[in-house]
């Protein structure tokens, strides 16, 4: 007894949540319930991660698991280290009426230790299930854009009466910065899916996301949440939001995160002398886009808060942006 209330003291002190969050995570874990604002419910098919660029440093997942495991659900004995598929939950049953679903939310689909096997039976099921919506994100593009023509090509030859690339299937790739965009963007466009999309969370510098926005249908981007959350600045997120905009591009902006400005940010209005420099954004030129999150707390003192998320809200220039694609690019 003495032990439980020590971990769980841990937990609260290492996450700084609340008894009741915690409870919250747990139920909605059992119930296949979401947080996740673009997403009706979350279903995890496999479990367990490692970490591969600098947007994992402070991984949702991970800590989930470690909570989950000492709260005693079984799925996460294993821990987060030990990628674990969950042979039991197939095949599944899906909603009968029309969800979006974000597959496998405490991993990544396409880490290495996820057999294809494994996958290709995941997006079987996703063809009884037309009326459903099933949201796949990844930070290894690379494999993705290897196994899934592979499986369309299996499931054409199973199912020769429909179409693939299934037309409810989408792939999202995490760039949490320029370095990573960079890297990463190609694979996706190599990847014969029906939507392409993009989650930039936690955004972490400025994108140029350049032309290939011709070929993306979706973005969803977002400041850092938690205790240990790296600030994002907003012209970052406006930024993206114009280059959105010129492509037709939906943009989804989900949150400021930890770091907020308590007395809201407007572009136009930002001139400051720091260090004997001048920082001004106007229409044509934005000084922070070059900024790392570093520089920022350095740079933003008197401005810039550790509000917490709550409060850190997601407006920005006084309205949300909540996007979904609708018309679909090749
Ligand atoms: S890829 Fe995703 S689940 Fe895996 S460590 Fe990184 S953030 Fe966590």
């Amino acid at each position: 007894m003495v032990q439980i209330h020590l971990i769980t003291e841990f937990i609260l002190a290492e996450t700084h949540c609340t008894v009741s969050h915690l409870q919250s995570d747990f139920i909605k874990e059992k119930k296949g319930m979401s947080k996740i604002e673009y997403t009706d419910k979350t279903i995890n098919f496999v479990t367990g991660c490692s970490k591969i660029s600098t947007g994992c440093q402070n991984c949702y997942a991970e800590t989930m698991t470690f909570r989950l495991k000492e709260m005693g659900q079984e799925k996460y004995q294993k821990g987060f280290n030990e990628v674990v598929e969950h042979w039991d939950m197939l095949p599944f049953e899906f909603s009968r009426t029309p969800k979006r679903y974000m597959i496998n939310s405490m991993s990544d689909t396409f880490h290495p230790e996820v057999s294809f096997g494994f996958i290709f039976k995941m997006f079987e099921q996703f063809i009884h299930f037309p009326q459903n919506t099933f949201m796949i994100f990844t930070k290894r593009p690379e494999r993705a854009s290897r196994v899934i023509p592979k499986i369309w090509s299996y499931l054409s030859k199973a199912y020769p009466a429909r179409q693939f690339p299934l037309e409810n299937v989408w792939l999202v790739v995490t760039t949490e910065n320029q370095e990573m965009y960079d890297k990463r963007i190609h694979y996706l466009l190599d990847t014969l899916v029906a939507v392409r999309g993009l989650s930039v969370e936690p955004m972490l510098s400025h994108i140029n996301f350049g032309d290939h926005l011709e070929q993306i249908d979706w973005i969803a981007l977002g400041g850092e949440s938690g205790s240990k959350g790296r600030p994002m600045h907003p012209s970052w997120a406006l930024s993206a939001r114009d280059q959105c905009k010129s492509h037709n591009t939906a943009y989804w902006f989900k949150q400021h995160g930890e770091w907020g400005f308590p007395n809201g940010f407007k572009k136009k209005r930002i001139t400051m002398l720091i260090d004997g420099r001048i920082f001004k954004n106007d229409d044509d030129f934005c000084q922070f886009c070059s900024v790392t999150p570093e520089e920022l707390d350095r740079l933003h003192p008197s401005t810039r808060q550790k509000l917490g998320k709550k409060k850190s809200g997601n407006m920005l220039e006084g309205r949300t942006y909540t996007e979904l694609p609708t018309l679909i690019k090749n």
